[in-house]
């Protein structure tokens, strides 16, 4: 049996590579404007975040978006994107190695 090859992505938060379906893809479109593109094939400079909380606070508050998208975000666009960011899971409690004393 061969193993199917899959995408892989890198988180640009935590760097992290995961199958390219397990991450969120931002996307800058060509007015500046960047947006979460559910469907992953948006054109434009994209990113890959993982689906929580975490790392989309780390990449906003930081301007690591803006590094890695090559743009400048606005702060509506900001906003935008870290009240989606708000709404997804805190679970990254699930991926992160807890860590019981
Ligand atoms: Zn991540």
């Amino acid at each position: 049996m061969k193993n199917k090859h899959l995408p892989q992505r890198t988180c640009i938060a935590c760097r992290q590579i995961r199958e390219k379906k397990a991450l969120i893809r931002l996307v800058c479109a060509e007015n500046g404007v960047v947006q979460v593109d559910m469907s992953g094939k948006k054109p434009g400079r994209g990113a890959y975040l993982c689906p929580n909380k975490v790392c989309w606070e780390s990449v906003l508050k930081k301007n690591r978006l803006d590094h890695a998208l090559r743009t400048k975000l606005s702060d509506h666009n900001r906003q935008m994107l870290c009240g989606y960011g708000y709404n997804l899971l805190e679970e990254s409690q699930v991926w992160t190695t807890p860590n019981p004393d």
